[in-house]
């Protein structure tokens, strides 16, 4: 007998696939739910690791934690809105471990285990069309222990396989003549194999400062290389240097756009990540050029296939309590709550949009990063979920935290952040230990 339950397969036992676990697990009487998961733990970028290259079942590593990082948001504003962290002593912004043990605190609390599958590896996604027109889900999986493959069906499939695993790597003339070691931050672990080296680091967002800031305390000099505005200076620590982007390498001299140089030991990439879905069937059109995933509704449903949902695509966010929202418009989606238009106006809209916003300059790549944007988000997702969106002083806190790291990134995760209230919040310095 086929079930009458809608069958939801979710690629992925992160935080993303986790959150849509949970609010489909709280309608078991409408859904029948496995969440394929292919390490053997739940915590998805969050499961650290000193490996770099490949885990045990040969798979390359999927984590890029590194191992002092402590998270770049306050625990306030970065926990899942219905799951509060622990209010510990001490900063606000916590080591990783702390959120891959609050992780698999989420997934016992809402009894989710009986429905992952770990160990699994999602090889294929193939769509097929019934005839009735509807369109359903083959997926095939392997148990990565006993090596035996399945396909099954499923009426919709969540993507949630994270978007941080696959380095982006820029070509630079002349880098196959760089007899250094080269890595990208993904294989980045520890600042103390660079004791005494000259280092270039490519890139000046998150992780190119954070890698900075550690790698600095061994190194012998580092050339922070980035074409973003000028890092206060007074800020940095005395061995690192800011050069432009680089223009060329030839052996160890690496030449700057400035036209300056530099002789480099080791050279690492902190340059992003690319999205990849190599699972998925061809016939599911999905273009991912340019570091922007295409043809995607409200960044969350594929529009030739509105059962069809990849998570986690928009960057410069709260993604935790974004997953959240995101997961219930989802479901509110898949019961008709939400009411989602033709395929062709749902296009239309996107094109709209897109063109505006490469009206205003901003590239093709960046579209993705929602800043400023991702407030109306929330509110709009929330609104049509029926669901709650964030209360003022979640923005507030954003916005305070990362002024404070644009007054000085040395410090800013020393504070510790209260909310009050809704509104309100207060603050104070945490001596580093
Ligand atoms: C270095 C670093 C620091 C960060 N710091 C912060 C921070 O401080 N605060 C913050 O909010 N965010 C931070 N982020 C962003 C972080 O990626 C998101 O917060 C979030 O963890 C993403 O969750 P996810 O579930 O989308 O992906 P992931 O956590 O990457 O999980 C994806 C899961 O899918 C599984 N998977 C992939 N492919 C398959 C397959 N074919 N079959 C089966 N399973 C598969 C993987 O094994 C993994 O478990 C950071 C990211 C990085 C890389």
């Amino acid at each position: 007998m086929p079930s009458s339950k809608t069958r939801i397969a979710i690629i992925g036992g992160g935080v993303a696939g986790l959150v849509v676990a949970r609010h489909t697990a709280a309608k078991l009487d409408t859904y029948s739910l496995t969440l394929f998961e292919q390490t053997d733990g739940v915590g998805g970028t969050w499961v650290y690791t000193n490996e770099t290259e490949v885990d045990r079942h040969g798979l390359p590593v999927h984590s890029s934690m590194y191992k002092n990082l402590r998270t770049n948001l306050p625990r306030e504003i970065m926990q899942i809105p219905d799951f509060p962290m622990k209010q510990d002593e001490g900063p606000s912004f916590v080591h990783h471990s702390v959120i891959r043990q609050y992780l698999r605190d989420y997934a016992k609390h809402f009894n989710l285990y009986p429905h992952i599958k770990l160990n699994t590896l999602i090889k294929h996604v193939e769509p097929e069309t019934l005839r009735n027109g509807q369109t359903v889900w083959m997926v095939t999986y392997e148990d990565l222990e006993s090596k035996v493959e399945t396909t099954k069906t499923f009426d919709a499939v969540v993507l949630c396989n994270g978007h941080h695993t696959v380095g982006h790597i820029p070509r630079i003339p002349g880098i196959e003549s760089f007899p250094g070691g080269s890595i990208h931050s993904h294989q980045y672990r520890v600042p103390e194999v660079y004791a005494r080296k000259k280092v270039c680091i490519l890139g000046a967002s998150w992780s190119g400062i954070d890698v900075t800031m550690e790698v600095s305390q061994y190194a012998e000099k580092i050339y922070l290389s980035h074409n973003l505005p000028k890092l206060v200076e007074a800020k940095m620590p005395k061995n690192v240097e800011q050069r432009p982007g680089i223009q060329s390498i030839q052996g160890n001299t690496f030449v700057f756009n400035d036209g300056s140089t530099a002789e480099v030991d080791d050279f690492i990439y902190c340059t992003g990540y690319n999205f990849t879905y190599p699972f998925m069937s061809t016939k599911v059109e999905m273009r991912t050029d340019d570091n922007h995933v295409e043809p995607i509704y409200k960044h969350l449903i594929h529009i030739d296939y509105p059962n069809l949902f990849l998570m986690g695509l928009p960057r410069l966010v709260i993604p935790f309590p974004m997953f959240h929202v995101q997961a219930q418009y989802i479901l509110g989606v898949l019961e008709g709550r939400v009411k989602l238009p033709s395929p062709e106006q749902m296009r239309e809209e996107y094109e709209t949009e897109k063109e505006a916003l490469l009206n205003q300059g901003i590239p093709l790549r960046h579209i993705i990063k929602l800043k400023e944007r991702q407030w109306a988000y929330y509110d709009e997702i929330a609104a049509a979920a029926n669901t709650s969106s964030f209360p003022p002083v979640i923005r507030k806190i954003y916005e305070y935290s990362n002024r404070m790291r644009q007054l000085d990134f040395t410090t800013y995760k020393n504070y510790q952040y209260r909310i009050i209230d809704d509104e309100s919040f207060v603050v104070c310095y945490c001596k580093p230990c």
